[in-house]
């Protein structure tokens, strides 16, 4: 076991992990240039189970959640439990821009560093294998489609990854989140990233000539009055302490511009962390919309879909990882964020069925090099990779002991 190691075998395992970086970069740079989009990753996969059957796994599962989700299990020596370390799989519809020698050229683009997560995590499972003597238990390696599109963790759940694992670790590399140093590991207790649900709203008015708007219901009118008075539900409504946005990204309404419409629709996205606050700004959301709507003559409805839980770290497992991070990257390596993060993440479907925690791994340059996630120049520091996958095998190794 590691953590009856001596200062020179966490020396060792901190070298091997680091030695591995260049593994990892390689890995890296094949993904990218090949960027696959939701649930169809047929080349990803193929690289995934390639380098999976060079460690003489005890299961390797391809094919899952809709076709090319990926497990495999290592089994340690000694008896335990059953951890799974994911990561996702697929990029984006952006077109890429960043001018690197192994940019993709298929109009998609690995744009929020998954490419980097499937990277580390294989990284992770080769020093994994390696150290299967000092295993107990049994890690599972997940790979997980259709992040992007929150539909990819249900449907690798769907399709059994989640069987007879006990908790579950994973983590989000890049630039989301302040104050961390390239090469660091972000944990926080508690609330790591929002909750979202997707909002659709319908108001009916009473379409007519532009001139004379007496003898309408004006729906476009009605829709200027819901989106402020909407505005004023976070501002006004609930407490400064408790973070929540309502955006409204979409407004669609009219065809011409002296032509009264029938109807208007809008769409937004709400955040928050925790399931009162949701559950409170749907009801307020619908009687706002409903009563604004009501006294302009018109009538206005509500739907709420694509509902995402927040991801809540479980309290004992984020501060192993920490307490872990401590031993083996040494003091520095790890830093409590500050604040959640109100991007949401499909991670939080495998944390409603099992203990689990979420980590930031950054992967900043600290120079122009840096762009925002889901941009087309993107891109993430390669030199830091190993101490992500090395944070994740220090994990496995030592989180029973
Ligand atoms: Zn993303
Ligand atoms: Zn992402």
């Amino acid at each position: 076991m590691l953590m009856d190691m001596d200062g020179k075998d966490l020396k060792d395992f901190v070298k091997k992990a680091s030695e591995l970086n260049g593994y990892a970069v390689g890995l890296r740079r094949e993904l990218h240039a090949h960027p696959e989009l939701e649930h169809e990753l047929p080349f990803t996969e193929g690289v995934i189970v390639r380098e999976l059957e060079k460690l003489n796994l005890d299961g390797l599962r391809p094919g899952m959640g809709r076709g090319h989700g990926v497990c495999a299990d290592l089994v340690g020596t000694r008896p335990g439990k059953v951890l799974a370390l994911r990561a996702d799989m697929d990029a984006l519809p952006v077109r890429e821009e960043t001018g690197l020698p192994y940019a993709s050229s298929n109009g998609c683009m690995h744009a929020c560093g998954h490419d980097a997560h499937v990277a580390m995590l294989l990284t992770a499972a080769r020093l994994l294998a390696e150290s299967r003597s000092g295993l107990a238990g049994t890690v599972r390696f997940l790979f997980q489609p259709a992040e992007e599109t929150v539909e990819g963790a249900p449907s690798m759940i769907e399709s059994g990854a989640l069987e007879g694992v006990d908790a579950i670790v994973g983590l989000h590399t890049g630039s989301i989140w302040e104050g961390l140093e390239p090469g660091q590991i972000g944990w926080r207790v508690g609330p790591m990233m929002a909750s979202t649900t997707t909002i659709r709203v319908e108001l009916q008015g009473r379409g007519g000539h532009g001139a004379t708007p007496h003898l309408t219901v004006d729906p476009i009118v009605m829709a200027a009055e819901v989106v402020s008075q909407l505005q004023t539900l976070v501002s006004r409504e609930l407490s400064p302490f408790e973070p929540a946005v309502v955006t409204f990204g979409k407004i669609s309404g009219g065809r011409a511009h002296n032509v009264i419409a029938d109807t208007c629709e809008l769409f937004g996205t709400m955040r928050c962390f925790n399931t009162e606050t949701d559950a409170f700004l749907k009801e307020r959301i619908t009687a706002t919309v409903e009563g604004v709507a009501a006294s302009m003559r018109g009538r206005g409805t509500v739907t709420f879909s694509g509902y995402l839980p927040p991801v809540v770290n479980d309290e004992a497992i984020t501060l192993r990882m920490r307490d872990i991070l401590r031993t083996t990257l040494g003091e520095g390596s790890e830093h409590e964020v500050a604040r959640p993060s109100s991007g949401a993440e499909d991670f939080a479907e495998y944390l409603r069925k099992v203990p689990g925690a979420f980590f930031y791994h950054c992967s900043t340059f600290g120079d122009e090099r840096d762009h925002p996630h889901h941009n087309s120049r993107f891109d993430v520091n390669e030199s830091v990779l190993w101490t992500g996958a090395a944070a994740m095998a220090a994990f496995a190794l030592l989180w029973q002991d």
